[in-house]
């Protein structure tokens, strides 16, 4: 039984001032008036923090346009000065997160554990939470990549139930492919891809690894998406620099 609907998720970034994000949102959201709720792919942007509530009043009409923060911490409330909590997060109108994503672990030096906790409270919140892994080119040439990968999401899933995990989706973003226009094959995406879903049958059970949406991002572009789509285990795309333009985005979208 495969019921996982394609998701097709724009990173934005630290790119866009309020003005910028609302009108490409905009030109987006007219791109993609033939999407439905019903249509056979979903969408979702993640513009900075800043233009949250500005695009969710752009977006709120287009019914398969979803909205994800890039990031959120895992605490509630209290003194922690610059940060984001999960019902912040939500009242902007936002239903994913993406958590992990390699940006975050290599400048903010943020760890699995870290990971696992925002995590947790997304989950705990009712966000879909994206959680993004991926190995580096060293690890890759010294042939670490399934050692790194399990050892991301064994730490960063720690501790949840299969029920819990009914809203996950991962994203496999290999490090070396993020903004480097260097892409995985469509073969090294869908050999990641099968070890993650046979790591979540061996962790959790069949139905959920059969369930869970895997996401690929690593200089995704409109020639490119049609390739990786085609993957029996690739089930959609984070895709970065190229969600910054509504035209290209809406070409990957329309893949
Ligand atoms: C990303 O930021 O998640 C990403 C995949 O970036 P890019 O598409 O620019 O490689």
């Amino acid at each position: 039984m495969d019921t996982r609907k394609p998701l097709i998720a724009g990173n934005w970034k630290m790119f866009k001032t309020v003005a910028e994000a609302v009108q490409t949102a905009s030109k987006l959201a007219s791109l993609c008036q033939d999407l439905t709720s019903d249509s056979d792919r979903e969408v979702m942007i993640a513009p900075p923090f800043t233009a949250l509530s500005s695009v969710h009043g752009v977006i709120e009409g287009a019914a398969s346009i979803h909205m994800g923060a890039q990031n959120m911490f895992y605490e509630k409330q209290g003194a922690y000065t610059g940060e984001i909590s999960p019902d912040m997060v939500l009242s902007t109108g936002c239903t994913h997160v993406i958590i992990g994503h390699s940006e975050r672990r290599q400048y903010f030096n943020e760890q699995d554990e870290t990971i696992n906790q925002k995590t947790a409270a997304a989950i705990k919140a009712g966000l879909v939470p994206i959680l993004c892994v991926g190995e580096t080119e060293k690890q890759r040439e010294s042939e670490e990549t399934f050692s790194v990968l399990d050892k991301q999401i064994r730490i960063g899933l720690k501790g949840f139930s299969v029920d819990e995990l009914e809203l996950l989706v991962l994203a496999y973003e290999p490090v070396w492919a993020i903004g480097t226009g260097k892409t995985a094959t469509s073969g090294q995406a869908q050999e990641v891809h099968s070890f993650l879903r046979n790591q979540l049958e061996k962790n959790y059970s069949n139905v959920l690894a059969n369930s869970v949406r895997i996401l690929y991002g690593g200089s995704v572009k409109p020639d490119n998406i049609s390739e990786l789509m085609n993957m029996p285990d690739v089930d959609g795309v984070l895709v970065g620099g190229a969600s910054l333009s509504a035209d290209t985005f809406s070409q990957i979208v329309h893949y």
